[in-house]
C-alpha cells in the first residue's frame, strides 16, 4: 500500500458509522481520488461502494450543485438574493431575536444532524440550551439512533455500546437483528464474511422480514413478520428458560429485576410467538438455542429495531436475552447497536438532542443541568424537554414554533409523512438552511440559505458505533464563500449574544475546532464516557475509543468486563417488555406492509450519492418490490407504474419482482425524495410513512406502513434521456426539479459511467401542451433542427432522436404507454456507444421494435468495475468447482468484486442459485 504523500491527507469517510479511515489524494487545488487507510482499525484499508467514489462527490463539474454564496430572501413572496455572510447572519439574528422577544425562546427551534461533526453538534448546543435557552433542538438521529440510545439506557444505565469491532472476529454466535449489515455497513460485513470463511462453525441468525442479501447468507433466516421482534426476543428468553441456557450465577450477582421479566415471558410459548411472527416454533426454538448454548454471541443491530413504535423494547428485549445469558462484556459478545451514520455518536456524546446534555447528562435531572450550566458559564438550562424531531416539524405546521435554523440534514425527504413537513415549512415564519448543496428538498423553503463546508474541506472529530473517535480533515478550501458548520452557528451565536447579554464575555471564544473540542473533553470527565486523558495530538497518531482517561496508553474496547454496569446499584436492569403490534395495522382498504430500507449504493436522500451516475447502476430507478405471486394475483408485471397510497399520501412507482418479500409485503428503499420521485403533491418515499413514535425514544416508525396498490391510470406517457453536456448530469437532473411537480408522476435519475446521463419518466391523465413538451426537449438538446422526429398527431405519439458522431446522444418517446416499450433497449445502445448506422430504420418506425439479434448487457452487479448480471451468468456456465472456487474464478476473470467487496454478496448468490439450477437438472 502506498503511503501517504504530501498531497495526501488522512480523514474519515462521511457516511455510514462504520467510520472508515480514508486517504484524499488531492492535486492541491481538487480532491483527486480517495483510497482506504490501511492503518484505520474500523477499516484496514477497505472501503465500500460509496466510500470508494467518494471523491466524484468533489468533482469540479459539480460545483454548479454547491451552494457557494449566503442568500436571504425578505419576503416569501420574492426570490433569494446573493448577500454577504454578515448581512446573513445579522437579518438572521434580527428575525431570531424578534420572535424570541415575542413568543419566548421556545418558539425558535433548530434541527441538526448526525452528519455533523462533534464540535458543530457542542457549539450548536451550547447555542439553542446555554445561550437562547431552549431546548428546541433535535437532530436527524432522532430518525436513526434514539430507540438505541434509550434501551441501552433503561438496562445498561448509560448509552455506550459496549462492544468493538473486533468482537466479531471473536464470536462464536452472530445474532444480526433489523439489519442488512451487507448493503447499510459494508465494510463491517466484509469482516462478518471474513470471519465466516476462517471459522465456518460460527454460526450466524438474521433476524428480517426480507431476505435480504444478508439474510441468505446467514445459518439461520427468522423471517418475522414486521414489528413482532419484542415478541421473538421475549420468546426466545422463554425458550432459554425452559432449557435452562440462562446464566444464574451472572443475572444474581450482576442484574436486577429478572423475577419480573421471568414472569412477564411466561405467555411468550413457541407456539403462541411462532403466530405472532409467522415463523416455525422449530426455527424459533433453533435460534434460542443457539443463542444461549454459544461460548459468545454477539448481536449486532439497526434500523429494524429502531424505527419503530416499539423501538426502545425491542432494543431492550435484545438486551434481556444477553443479560440473562452473561452474553455481555466478554471477547465476542454483547448488544452492539450499528450506528446508521458517521456520527450519530458524537452527537449523543454532546447531548445534541432535545432530551440530552453534554456529556452524556440528562435534562430531565436537575444536578446534570446544573453541571452543564456551570460549565458553560451560564445561569441555567431550561427544564422543559425540547420537542423532538416530529413534534418540532408538528409544531411549526400549527405554529407553535415560528422559527426553524436547519443544518446539514434534509427533513423534507426524512422525515415520514412528508406532506405535514412540507407544509410546516411553508407555515414557518422563519427558516434558516444551511447547506452544502444548492438543491435539497429543504433547501427550497429556505428564507436564508448559508453555504457549509463539505467533507474534504473541513476540520473536527466523529465517533464511530465502536465508540472510536476519529479525525476528520481538509484536503482542500471549501469552495465559494462556504464555511464549516461551526464556525457558522459560532458567529450567528456571537452576534446574538452581543444582543442577549450585552456586555458579558462571550461564551464562543472558540478560534478553531480544538479550543471546542477541549471544552467539549472537559465536560465529560467522570461521566462514562469520559475522555480527559485524550487530545488533539493523540488523535493525530490515530483513532481512539472511548473512555480515554488520563494516564492511559488507548481507549478501552470493550465495556461492563468487571460486571459492573452504570446504573445507581452497579446492576445491570431487566425490563418487562410487552408486545405491541405496528402502530398502522394492514386491513381491507390497505392490505399491503410497506417495509422500508436501503439499497447498496445510495446514502440517505442522496444529496450527495445522487450526483454520482455510477452509483445509480445497481438500482436505477425508483421500484416498489413485491412478491412475484402478489403482482400475478392483481394482474401487475414488473415494469407497470403502480400507486401506492396510505392514509397519509402516495407516490406512483414502477413495479419489481422481489422474491426477498413474503406474500402481502412491499418493499421501497427510503432514499428516493422529491427530487427523484416527485409529481404533483408527491414527495417521495415518505409520503407514505408512519410518523407514530415510540413513546421512550420518540423515534418514528420509518418501517413499517399499511398501503394499497392499484395500477396507475395515467394514459400519456413520456420517457426521455440523453447524456449530458460537459459532464453536467447533475446539473441538468437539478434544473428538472420544478417540471417534476407539474405531471401527476415523474422520476428522475442518472445513469452511466464515464459519459453521464439523465433519464426523465414522466406519466399523466391527459398529455400536456406540444410547448411543454418541446421545453423538455430543449432541455435535453432535443430541440434542434438535426434532431431527428417522428410524430402521429393522430394517435398522439412522438419521437426525438439526437445522433452525434454516428452514436445516439439522446432519445424521446411519448404517447402511450407501448410508446415506451423501445426505451431500455435504445437507452443500452446509447450508453455502449454502438453506431447507430445498424439501427437507423428502426428509429423512425411506427414502432421502434429491437433490431434482431439484440441481447440485452443486463443489470450492474459490480458497479466499480461495470460486471453485469448476464455477464457473470454467462461466465458460470463455463466454470466448475466449488462456490467458493467459482466465486474467485468469476473474480479472476471478470474481476467482480475485487475493488470495494460490495458485490460480493449478490456474486455468491447469483452462483449458489446456478448451482442449485444445475442440481435440479
Ligand atoms: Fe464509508 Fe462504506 Fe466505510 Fe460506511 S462502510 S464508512 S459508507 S466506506
Amino acid at each position: 500500500m502506498k503511503p501517504p504523500s504530501p498531497t495526501e491527507v488522512k480523514s474519515t469517510c462521511c457516511y455510514c458509522g462504520v467510520g472508515c479511515g480514508v486517504i484524499i489524494e488531492t492535486d492541491g487545488a481538487g480532491i483527486t481520488g480517495v483510497r482506504g487507510d490501511p492503518d484505520h482499525p474500523a477499516n484496514f484499508g477497505k472501503l465500500c461502494s460509496k466510500g470508494s467514489t467518494l471523491h466524484l462527490t468533489q468533482r469540479p463539474a459539480l460545483r454548479n450543485s454547491r451552494l457557494l454564496h449566503p442568500e436571504l430572501r425578505t419576503a416569501r413572496n420574492v426570490p433569494r438574493a446573493r448577500t454577504t455572510w454578515d448581512d446573513a447572519l445579522d437579518y438572521s439574528v434580527m428575525r431570531f431575536r424578534k420572535i424570541i422577544e415575542e413568543h419566548g425562546p421556545d418558539a425558535v427551534a433548530f434541527y441538526i444532524s448526525g452528519q455533523m461533526l462533534t464540535e458543530d453538534y457542542y457549539v450548536f448546543n451550547k447555542l439553542a440550551k446555554g445561550l437562547i435557552g431552549t431546548n428546541n433542538i433535535d437532530s436527524n438521529s432522532r430518525l436513526c439512533m434514539s430507540s438505541a440510545v434509550a434501551g441501552y439506557k433503561q438496562t445498561l444505565g448509560a448509552d455506550a455500546p459496549p462492544c468493538s469491532y473486533e468482537d466479531i472476529e471473536e464470536a462464536q454466535c452472530l445474532f444480526i437483528a433489523g439489519s442488512n449489515t451487507a448493503y447499510a455497513h459494508p465494510i463491517l460485513y466484509r469482516r462478518i464474511e471474513a470471519a465466516k470463511a476462517s471459522r465456518p462453525e460460527m454460526r450466524v441468525i438474521v433476524v428480517d422480514p426480507r431476505k435480504t442479501e444478508t439474510a441468505r447468507e446467514a445459518d439461520l433466516h427468522l423471517a418475522i413478520l414486521p414489528g413482532t421482534d419484542v415478541a421473538l426476543f421475549n420468546g426466545m428468553l422463554h425458550v432459554l428458560l425452559w432449557e435452562d441456557l440462562i446464566d444464574r450465577n451472572f443475572i444474581t450477582a450482576h442484574t436486577e429485576g429478572f423475577e419480573a421479566l421471568k414472569a412477564s415471558v411466561r405467555e411468550f410459548t413457541p407456539k403462541a410467538v411462532a403466530e405472532i411472527c409467522g415463523i416455525s416454533e422449530a426455527d424459533l426454538v433453533l435460534a434460542a438455542q443457539w443463542f444461549g448454548e454459544s461460548a459468545a454471541t454477539l448481536s449486532l443491530y439497526c434500523q429494524g429495531l429502531n424505527q419503530s413504535t416499539s423501538g426502545t423494547a425491542k432494543n431492550a428485549a435484545l438486551i434481556n436475552l444477553h443479560l440473562a445469558t452473561g452474553q455481555i462484556g466478554r471477547p465476542g459478545a454483547g448488544p452492539f447497536s450499528l450506528t446508521g451514520q458517521p456520527n450519530a455518536m458524537g452527537g449523543r456524546e454532546v447531548g445534541g438532542m432535545a432530551n440530552l446534555l453534554s456529556g452524556h447528562r440528562d435534562l430531565s435531572n436537575a444536578e446534570h443541568r446544573a453541571q452543564v450550566a456551570r460549565h458553560w458559564g451560564v445561569e441555567a438550562v431550561p427544564a422543559l424537554p425540547g420537542k423532538t424531531a416530529v413534534e418540532l416539524f408538528e409544531g411549526l405546521r400549527t405554529k407553535a414554533i415560528h422559527a426553524v435554523w436547519i443544518a446539514c440534514t434534509n427533513p423534507a425527504q426524512s422525515m415520514p409523512y412528508q406532506a405535514a413537513v412540507h407544509e410546516a415549512l411553508r407555515n414557518a415564519e422563519f427558516v434558516v438552511v444551511q447547506e452544502a448543496y444548492r438543491n435539497t428538498e429543504t433547501t427550497w423553503y429556505a428564507d436564508v440559505l448559508l453555504p457549509a463546508a463539505s467533507w474534504g474541506e473541513k476540520e473536527g472529530t466523529v465517533t464511530n458505533s465502536e465508540r472510536r473517535i476519529s479525525r476528520v480533515r481538509a484536503a482542500v478550501p471549501a469552495p465559494g464563500k462556504a464555511r464549516p458548520d461551526w464556525e457558522i452557528a459560532r458567529d450567528f451565536a456571537k452576534k446574538l449574544e452581543a444582543r442577549l447579554r450585552p456586555g458579558k464575555p462571550s461564551l464562543f471564544a472558540y478560534d478553531s475546532t480544538e479550543s471546542v473540542w477541549m471544552e467539549h473533553r472537559e465536560s465529560t470527565r467522570g461521566r462514562d464516557l469520559d475522555i480527559t486523558g485524550l487530545t488533539y495530538a493523540k488523535l493525530e497518531a490515530g483513532p481512539q475509543q472511548w473512555p480515554f482517561l488520563p494516564g492511559q496508553a488507548q481507549g478501552k474496547a470493550r465495556l461492563y468486563e468487571d460486571g459492573r454496569f452504570a446504573t445507581p446499584t452497579g446492576k445491570a436492569r431487566f425490563v418487562v417488555t410487552p408486545y405491541r403490534p405496528v402502530a398502522e395495522a394492514v386491513d381491507a382498504h390497505y392490505p399491503f406492509r410497506l417495509t422500508t430500507g436501503r439499497l447498496r449504493d445510495q446514502w440517505h436522500g442522496m444529496t450527495r450519492t445522487g450526483t454520482v451516475a455510477q452509483l445509480f447502476n445497481h438500482a436505477p430507478e425508483p421500484a416498489i418490490g413485491m412478491h412475484p405471486q402478489d403482482l400475478d394475483r392483481r394482474g401487475f408485471a414488473a415494469g407497470d407504474l403502480l400507486r401506492l397510497e396510505s392514509r397519509r399520501g402516495n407516490v406512483y412507482v414502477m413495479a419489481a419482482a422481489d422474491d426477498s418479500l413474503r406474500l402481502g409485503q412491499v418493499y421501497l428503499p427510503m432514499h428516493w425524495g422529491a427530487r427523484f420521485l416527485g409529481g404533483r403533491d408527491i414527495y417521495g418515499v415518505n409520503s407514505l410513512t408512519v410518523p407514530a413514535f415510540d413513546k421512550d425514544s420518540k423515534q418514528p416508525e420509518l418501517k413499517h406502513a399499511a398501503v394499497r396498490i392499484t395500477r396507475a391510470e395515467l394514459p400519456w406517457r413520456l420517457a426521455v434521456f440523453s447524456h449530458a453536456h460537459f459532464g453536467s448530469a447533475a446539473s441538468l437532473l437539478d434544473s428538472l426539479t420544478p417540471l417534476l411537480h407539474e405531471f401527476a408522476f415523474a422520476s428522475v435519475v442518472l445513469f452511466g459511467r464515464e459519459e453521464e446521463g439523465v433519464l426523465l419518466r414522466l406519466a399523466d391523465k391527459l398529455a400536456p401542451s406540444l410547448q411543454a413538451i418541446e421545453d423538455i426537449d430543449r432541455r435535453f438538446g432535443l430541440a434542434q433542427s438535426d434532431v431527428l422526429r417522428y410524430d402521429d398527431a393522430r394517435r398522439g405519439v412522438g419521437r426525438r432522436v439526437n445522433i452525434l458522431h454516428g452514436k445516439l446522444n439522446g432519445v424521446r418517446l411519448s404517447g402511450d404507454s407501448a410508446q415506451l416499450a423501445a426505451e431500455a433497449w435504445l437507452k443500452e445502445w446509447l450508453i455502449c456507444a454502438e453506431p447507430v448506422s445498424a439501427i437507423r430504420r428502426f428509429l423512425l418506425a411506427p414502432t421502434a421494435v429491437a433490431p434482431a439479434g439484440f441481447v440485452s448487457a443486463g443489470k450492474v452487479v459490480c458497479s466499480c468495475l461495470n460486471v453485469t448480471d448476464s455477464q457473470i451468468t454467462s461466465a458460470l456456465v463455463q466454470i466448475t468447482g466449488s462456490a467458493a472456487q467459482r466465486v474467485q474464478t468469476l473474480q479472476s476473470t471478470l474481476r467482480c468484486g475485487t475493488n470495494c467487496g460490495s458485490c460480493l454478496p449478490e456474486v455468491r448468490r447469483m452462483v449458489e442459485s446456478v448451482s442449485a439450477e444445475v442440481a435440479f437438472s
